[in-house]
């Protein structure tokens, strides 16, 4: 991968045509020495959040050993980018030949079920291996979350004991409890929640667990969106921990997605035409920016122009994709100086997770380049950046400047 040091730089040299993600390593190998420092516990990096293979290289060159995985394909990019590392496959609905691939030509020994049918089916695509480490998935409800992700795996608290008594008979190895709380998770309490009711499960079940698995949903920054402190997480994690009906050598695993990945990547895009206040894109729904239209994130922008219209009056800008379909359309706002105009670059940022490696290639748009870029990103939980993203608001007229949400609202109360 070339290596610029900012988007500027490569649009000076490239003018490219295609989009591009601009991957900022070091960002990866802040947020996985922290995890790998603050989390007490086994560190799983939920590869479906980016599976792009620079990602699961750094991650294990920084310590992040361990691969949250859910599918074989993603089980052979482990293998493969990452020898030897340890998988967890932790999708509860598995074909038999995944499983058995999985077990037999990748090792992987630590599989995730919600049922009973899924427990038969594991053991018998393994041939009745007896070296299994089980975690059961529980539904959990812990509100806080941009993203629930309840609705579709999970046993029930009322189902929970029988497959947990099921499970902790079915192999002598680990045993455990997985949960999700929801990914964008903007309250550290959630956890707490979810390790509360882990705990009453078991305690009914009247079964031990070996492994505790938090799951993922620890957030990254956009704007509006600013989390607490991801160590206000691991201590509710902790005192979680403390509480639960578990033996000394229970062990506390996690599965983070975004928070490693959100900072290490954005997207470099370029501007076909401008409509009023409506900027036609080469990327869009179908490429990296599926947040941006079908949750409407007003991601952080930035034009990457010679002068980059600093101190420039800014406008609220709507986005279209590439594509012919109507959803491919990005509401923001996104706040860029008024004078953009075609051919002008723009970068958008926190698209590390969910957002550069969900490309498909509808309509013959789709194809994205990369390349390095050793500037910051646009936020950071981990200290290269604010904390926060400034969000413009309108006063009236549509034309503003940049100022500060917070101070304003708080004048007119
Ligand atoms: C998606 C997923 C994760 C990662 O979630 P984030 O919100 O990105 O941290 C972790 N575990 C499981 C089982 C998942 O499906």
């Amino acid at each position: 991968m070339h290596a610029y040091h900012t988007p500027l730089d490569l649009v000076r040299e490239r003018s490219p045509e295609r989009p591009v993600a601009l991957v900022r390593r070091d960002a990866l190998a802040v947020a996985a020495r922290w995890f790998r420092t603050n989390f007490t516990g086994d560190v799983f990096y939920a590869v479906k959040a980016n599976p792009s293979p620079w990602v699961v290289r750094s991650l294990a060159e920084n310590g992040v050993n361990s691969f949250d995985v859910a599918s074989i394909a993603e089980v052979e990019l482990v293998s493969e980018c990452a020898p030897g590392a340890r998988m967890a496959f932790m999708h509860p609905v598995k074909s038999r030949a995944a499983i058995s691939s999985a077990y037999f030509d990748h090792g992987v020994r630590t599989f995730s079920l919600d049922s009973h049918d899924e427990l038969a089916k594991i053991q018998a695509a393994t041939g009745g291996a007896q070296d299994l480490n089980l975690i059961v998935r529980l539904a959990v409800d812990a509100p806080g979350a941009a993203y629930t992700l309840n609705g579709k795996f999970g046993v029930s608290a009322f189902e929970a004991p029988d497959l947990l008594r099921a499970t902790r008979q079915a192999t002598r190895e680990l045993m455990g409890v997985s949960f999700h709380v929801g990914s964008q998770c903007m309250r550290p309490s959630a956890f707490q929640a979810a390790m509360a009711q882990a705990s009453r499960a078991l305690v009914r079940a009247a079964v031990f667990a070996d492994v505790v698995d938090v799951g993922g949903g620890f957030p990254s920054v956009y704007p509006a969106m600013v989390p607490p402190d991801l160590s206000e997480y691991t201590a509710a994690i902790e005192r979680g921990f403390a509480d639960m009906m578990v033996h000394e050598a229970t062990e506390l695993w996690c599965e983070p997605g975004r928070a490693l990945v959100a900072e290490s990547a954005s997207l470099l895009t370029r501007v076909e035409l401008r409509k009023g206040d409506f900027l036609y894109l080469n990327d869009g729904s179908y490429g990296s920016l599926f947040d941006a239209a079908h949750a409407k994130w007003p991601f952080p922008v930035k034009l990457v122009r010679e002068s980059d219209g600093s101190g420039a009056t800014l406008r609220p800008f709507q986005f279209y994709g590439p594509t012919c379909d109507s959803v491919d359309h990005m509401p923001g706002p996104f706040w860029l100086p008024d004078d953009v105009r075609e051919g002008d670059y723009i970068e958008i940022g926190m698209l590390g997770a969910y957002g550069v490696a969900m490309a498909t290639r509808f309509n013959g748009f789709g194809e994205i380049d990369s390349a390095e870029v050793t500037d910051a990103p646009m936020a950071s939980m981990f200290g290269l950046a604010p904390r926060s993203i400034a969000t413009p608001r309108q006063d009236g007229g549509s034309v503003i400047k940049l100022t500060r949400a917070k101070g304003k609202k708080r004048r007119r109360r």
